[in-house]
């Protein structure tokens, strides 16, 4: 038997060796489809992230030919992920080359969020086109798995109401305010939910009923991840995102890629100890970076009660623009914590920048003088002639925009899977 095999193997090594036109067409064919659809994502990815561009713009940014550009987008136009038409003319002579944008009903992805104290849910189409965003208000405290999953579910049926008919939801991402694991949405740990091992995942997957793949992501991490799309971090490879409100998150870009760590819990820049004889923390420990700059302080600092909610911050910001000496105070000295930590992290991960989002954006004009002044004391002297400190761009809907972009990614990586033919076409083919 052994002898038949080797024989029968050898005969297959020979023909392959001396008949390369019969054997190398299929290896080719398989070559050649490969080359295919990674080409396909590098146009589509090109289209999501930066917008319509002229065939011309899409041959300098590809690398690709005149003649596989015109053929790709092509396949895209109908297979529905992409329009043509023709551009403004600019003055310049012959044809104009024609304008190809993504179809933002071709694909759509359901991004939806578990804030603090909202819900929300958003219908977002390829290249980044928000169909409809709406957000709900969520009682502070505990909340069951069970009944943010149902609000969840009311609010995806909202935003998918007005959908077209054909439009086909390609991906959804959840933000989660906790420590989730991505692959299946477990959190291990929610505190303003009360929420510790929860299987969230297996909850939604149950109450969507929607027979697409659910990917799962801490709400920090989706925020820099927008931000670096499409806000104040493009075109910035090594990012780093506090992300404020009740705690504080971290969201991390090293060299254009987010940092998740081994299952998606890196970044808890918030549970990094910095006062060994601080408070204790949500997390259990104690003395944590969010105990010194989450709303609690900055409440307990302005006077107010420490549990109190968003409408606290409001009025101490309110009160800091009136120039009350009491909120700027309270400010100055948050300001002091955030440079304290800020000055460990970028020590650690030598970013080019840092963004300051959610409730630390609006507050960055008081707490940027105490917070610069900690990073020249603390900061390597290397590492702190390279960044900058900025307030984020994408306001609060930074993560639910972030949940979106990691929607899209199964159809970004292989575009050729989704390609499917326009439904005017189809029913032309069939008439
Ligand atoms: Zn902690």
């Amino acid at each position: 038997m052994t002898t038949v095999f080797v024989r029968v193997s050898h005969r297959h090594l020979s023909k392959r060796n001396t008949n390369l036109s019969m054997i190398g067409r299929d290896e080719l064919g398989h070559r050649s489809e490969t080359v295919r659809r990674a080409n396909l994502s590098t146009i589509v990815r090109e289209l999501h992230a930066n917008g319509p561009q002229t065939r011309s713009d899409l041959v300098t940014h590809s690398g690709l030919t005149r003649s596989a550009i015109r053929a790709l987008t092509g396949e895209l136009v109908a297979g529905n992920l992409a329009l043509e038409g023709p551009s403004e003319l600019d003055g310049t002579p012959g044809r104009p080359s024609p304008l190809v944008r993504p179809d933002p009903d071709g694909a759509v992805v359901l991004a939806l969020e578990i804030a603090v104290d909202s819900l929300a849910a958003a219908m977002v189409g390829l290249g980044g086109q928000v169909h409809d965003l709406v957000r709900v208000d969520l009682p502070r405290g505990r909340s069951s798995v069970a009944d943010i999953a149902s609000g969840l579910a009311r609010l995806s049926t909202t935003v998918r109401d007005g959908l077209a008919p054909d439009a086909v939801i390609t991906g959804i991402a959840v933000a989660v305010v906790g420590v989730v694991r991505r692959a299946d949405g477990m959190v291990s740990m929610a505190p303003n939910l009360g929420w510790r091992d929860e299987a969230l995942g297996d909850a939604l997957a149950a109450t969507l009923a929607l027979d697409v793949p659910i990917t799962f992501a801490n709400e920090a991490d989706l925020a820099v991840l927008a931000e670096h799309r499409r806000g104040a971090a493009r075109g910035a490879d090594d990012v780093v995102l506090a992300w404020g409100s009740v705690g504080v998150g971290g969201g991390l870009i090293v060299a254009g890629q987010p940092l998740t760590g081994a299952a998606g819990y890196a970044g808890e820049i918030g549970h990094v100890p910095v006062n060994p004889d601080g408070r204790p923390c949500r997390c259990g420990s104690t003395g944590c970076w969010e105990t010194e700059v989450g709303f609690s302080a900055l409440f307990r600092r302005a006077g107010y009660p420490p549990e109190a909610g968003h409408e606290a911050f409001d009025a101490i910001l309110a009160e800091a623009e009136a120039g009350s000496s009491f909120a700027l105070d309270a400010f100055a000295e948050t300001g002091r914590w955030l440079g304290i930590g800020l000055a460990g992290v970028i020590n650690v991960m030598n970013p080019r920048l840092v963004l300051l989002g959610g409730r630390l954006a609006p507050s960055y004009p008081y707490v940027r003088a105490t917070l610069e002044a900690e990073l020249d004391r603390r900061v390597l002297r290397a590492a702190r002639g390279l960044v900058r400190v900025i307030p984020a761009a994408l306001g609060e809907d930074a993560t639910l925009l972030g949940a979106a972009e990691l929607a899209f990614e199964p159809l970004l990586s292989d575009p050729a899977a989704w390609l499917r033919p326009r439904r005017g076409m189809a029913a032309l083919a069939t008439a």
